[in-house]
């Protein structure tokens, strides 16, 4: 209820005070803008029209203002000129406007209070009055807390109400000590900056409102649920509010000064506030009132007790945040100190609330900044350490890898003879190589990988080449054995294979072999370098990690294979801003070509009525001798859930859809061995449709399959189906990529849309980026990289600059072992603790 024609006794008050003059003026202001809303910008609000009234009393409040505040009240008196000829949403605009700059004037301009507007005031407090808002300086209760904390790793429960129970439900979201809780950043801010006066809230808004509790009590509603109604009155008017929780009357009692925050909601044709958050407004309001954080919570933590917490520990903890970024850095990146910086992540301040916007996104700014450097510092520390133990310089035998290359039965692209070089160069180079090779499926990463294996045979090294499963190992093993099989027999490397499944005499042997020396070449899985395997003289290890490793594990390898070179294949393509970070600790070559001749996957769209379509031209493609991937629809994040969907889904097709033909099942919650037992099936031609859910991604060869089928394509992101269609097309037939999907969101067209028309998996993964944002294109939890919370990588300058400035600080120190570099040694330290480490 806003009843705007009954003043309240006491505020006679305002009239005799300049500021409250001002306020009564932005009040009158305010209230025309809404009443013009309300009335539908028909500029009917004021009798000679708005720009009129609004020219009139912005000359009335103009004297004797700062710069700072004429220069708002002139865009003020700017929005309206030629208001009469706009249109409606130009209008809208000006009134939009228009408002956000009589709140944030209002909100400079606390009633009788030290204020913007008239500065010198000497403040007393009528009883029905808004408080100002809130300062830097903070009132007295929480020097309390400080005389007990010394550091910023004294215990939280150092802090005032913090004992056994809350330390514990802090503890589970990673906090013990009072420093950890000022890194608790909040998940986001509610904006309730916005302080009405109560004749001016507005249907819908996020409002904060602030007055006198003038009734209040608690009935039961026909239901029976307990209500507490109240009714809160300011100078300007009253608003009925209500809550569903009882306790709230046991705390609130008429008379009281309260500050509300909540969405203005409508009931019985009034204006009204529902459950908002409260709070006394006896202190800076930490509720209401302002930018307000959300914290993460875990149970029985509310927002209303982490709150005040959170400032309890940035109050004792005042100047103990020390700057640990250099000065001329935050100078030349325009970022806020760190003191400022942890103060306004939580509870950001300002002048307007403009200003207090601004200033919280000053400080993501500055902590995402050191998240990024934090993340670059450790990734060139890792790539540092692996160089700067001493390698093996290669000599590299020319001649021999010349006829490797004759006996190929094609010539190697532009992008393969690069990346090659590349490769060579780390090679020749002592410092051990620690390289990238990323390229799309089929782009030829394997001849690179077999020429690499070459030189350091001919050097007289052992090469080991890992594969993340069994069958892929036994993959790489056929490739490169054909690979090397047109060489002259004195120039064959002696091939060995090891993985889970060999065993016995044969395992033996080949331990033996590659103690000896006798083998040059082991293809296996990564147990390879987990097993007690001894090499006579390892130099090379060779890695096609597909997707599945990530930074901790390529440093595991690192860890047992001391100065050996480092090949890392990939076959995901990342745009270049991203290797930057997921292979940060690495040199990265890129195979952008692919090898002429290659046919075009022939990809369509099949809306969802035509999958009877699909099935049929599976059927003609398998009568014709081929086989076909049906990819399930991902049904949920869970992979249970996807299980038993996709055997519900195997068990229709080959029931009512496919009853003649052999139709497998393929899914996460099978064992390892049961899904390379049916990829091996497929291979071997004795299943002709393979039904499998997303985990057939990796990159199995099966040259006979023609089709690919993805059902519900528009629920996987780009990158993902670009993976799925590489599956096919592997052979010589022509393929196809079917995708079924049916009511599709504008960003799925999009992203079905950018299928049918690239093949190039960059590209791909560029539109990836720029459609999905950088947070679920990778996450980063896979990679095995700290997660960041503030920064993102769509922040591209920062994430670059932070590159290079860890390149420099690592250059001058690369140990961080100076006194200048402790502190950011220990953020970097604290940051990257966070890392998964992951190994399976
Ligand atoms: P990747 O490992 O990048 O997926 P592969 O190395 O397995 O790709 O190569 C895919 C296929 O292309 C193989 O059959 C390989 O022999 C062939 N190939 C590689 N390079 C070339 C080239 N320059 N010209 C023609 N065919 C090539
Ligand atoms: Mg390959």
């Amino acid at each position: 209820m806003v009843d705007t024609a009954r003043r309240l006794p006491n505020t006679s008050v305002m009239a005799t005070r300049n500021t409250d003059t001002a306020r009564a003026q932005l009040i009158q202001i305010s209230k025309v803008l809404s009443l013009e809303a309300r009335k539908g910008y028909g500029d009917s609000a004021a009798s000679q029209g708005i720009a009129r009234f609004v020219r009139e009393r912005v000359a009335r409040l103009g004297a004797g203002v700062g710069s700072d505040d004429r220069r708002l009240l002139q865009r003020l008196d700017g929005l309206f000129a030629g208001y009469a000829v706009m249109s409606e949403g130009e209008r809208r605009r000006s009134i939009d406007d228009a408002s956000r700059i009589v709140e944030d004037l209002l909100a400079a301009t606390p009633s009788s209070s030290r204020s913007v507007l008239s500065p010198g005031q000497a403040a007393s407090t009528p009883v029905a009055t808004v408080r100002q808002p809130p300062t830097r300086e903070r009132p007295l209760r929480r020097r309390v807390a400080r005389s007990q904390v010394k550091s910023l790793a004294d215990s939280v429960r150092l802090l005032p109400g913090v004992g056994e129970g809350r330390a514990a439900q802090l503890e589970l979201l990673g906090v013990r000590t009072v420093g950890d809780l000022t890194r608790l950043y909040p998940r986001r801010h509610d904006d309730y900056s916005n302080i009405q006066p109560i004749a001016s809230v507005l249907f819908g808004r996020a409002t904060t409102i602030q007055g006198i509790v003038q009734s209040i009590e608690t009935h039961r509603t026909a239901t029976g649920k307990q209500v507490v109604s109240a009714i809160i009155a300011d100078e300007t008017g009253r608003i009925n509010v209500m809550w569903f929780n009882p306790f709230v009357a046991r705390q609130l009692a008429a008379g009281a000064r309260v500050s509300l925050a909540g969405r203005v909601e409508q009931m019985r044709g009034t204006l009204c506030l529902k459950s908002p958050e409260w709070e006394l407004l006896d202190d800076e309001t930490l509720h209401t009132g302002r930018l307000i954080p959300v914290y993460p919570l875990v149970k029985n933590l509310y927002q209303k007790s982490i709150r005040p917490l959170a400032r309890a520990a940035l109050d004792a903890t005042r100047g103990m945040h020390e700057e640990f970024l250099p000065p001329d850095l935050l100078l030349d990146e325009g970022l806020i100190g760190i003191a400022d910086a942890i103060e306004w992540i939580h509870f950001p301040d300002g002048a307007t609330p403009r200003a207090a916007r601004q200033n919280l996104d000053a400080a993501r700014r500055r902590l995402a900044f050191e998240e990024f450097l934090a993340l670059q510092l450790g990734l060139l520390q890792r790539k540092h350490a692996w160089q700067s133990q001493p390698g093996t310089a290669f000599a590299i035998d020319i001649d021999a890898l010349r006829r490797f290359g004759e006996s190929l039965p094609f010539t190697l692209t532009r992008a393969q003879r690069r990346s090659l070089s590349q490769v060579m160069r780390d090679m020749a180079h002592e410092q051990p190589m620690t390289r990238l090779l990323q390229g799309d499926v089929g782009s030829g990463k394997t001849v690179i990988a077999a020429a690499a294996a070459l030189i350091a045979i001919r050097a007289g090294q052992q090469v080991a080449v890992m594969a993340p499963t069994e069958i892929l190992a036994e993959q790489h093993h056929r490739t490169i054995r054909a690979l090397f099989d047109a060489m002259p027999e004195d120039l064959q490397p002696r091939i060995g294979f090891l993985s889970g499944s060999v065993s016995g005499q044969q395992r033996d042997v080949v331990y033996l072999g590659l103690r000896e020396g006798t083998i040059d070449l082991v293809i296996g899985t990564h147990a390879l370098i987990q097993e007690p395997v001894a090499f006579n003289k390892l130099g090379l290890a060779i890695v096609d990690e597909q997707h599945r490793f990530g930074v901790e594990q390529r440093a595991r390898l690192r860890a047992r294979g001391q100065g050996v070179d480092v090949l890392v294949m990939t076959a995901t393509p990342i745009p270049r801003t991203l290797a930057l970070t997921l292979h940060g600790d690495l040199d990265v070559s890129t195979i952008d070509e692919l090898p002429p001749g290659r046919q075009p996957i022939e990809t369509r769209w099949l809306p969802e009525r035509q999958r009877g379509e699909g099935y049929a031209f599976i059927r003609e493609q398998v009568a014709l001798g081929r086989q076909a991937f049906i990819i399930f629809p991902l049904v949920e994040e869970s992979e249970a859930v996807d299980a038993r969907a996709a055997v519900d889904e195997h068990e229709r097709l080959s029931r009512d859809v496919f009853p003649d033909l052999r139709v497998g099942l393929l899914h996460g919650r099978m064992r390892t061995a049961q899904k390379d037992e049916v990829m091996l099936q497929f291979r071997d031609r004795e299943i002709d449709i393979l039904v499998s859910t997303s985990v057939v991604e990796v990159g199995i060869d099966v040259p006979n399959a023609t089709v690919m089928m993805i059902d519900g394509a528009d629920r996987f992101g780009l990158s993902q189906l670009h993976q799925f269609r590489g599956r096919v097309g592997r052979g010589a037939e022509r393929s196809y990529c079917l995708l079924v999907a049916g009511d599709v969101s504008s960003d799925g067209r999009s992203r079905l849309q950018a299928m049918i028309d690239s093949q190039d998996g960059f590209r791909l993964a560029q539109i990836d980026l720029e459609l999905r944002g950088p947070g679920d294109f990778i996450g980063t939890r896979q990679s095995g990289l700290p997660e960041l919370q503030l920064a993102s990588f769509a922040d591209v300058r920062d994430l670059e600059r932070a590159r290079r400035v860890a390149e420099q600080i690592l250059a001058e120190d690369p140990e961080l072992a100076t006194v200048a570099h402790t502190l950011l040694r220990r953020r970097m330290e604290s940051f990257w603790a966070s890392a998964t480490l992951d190994v399976s």
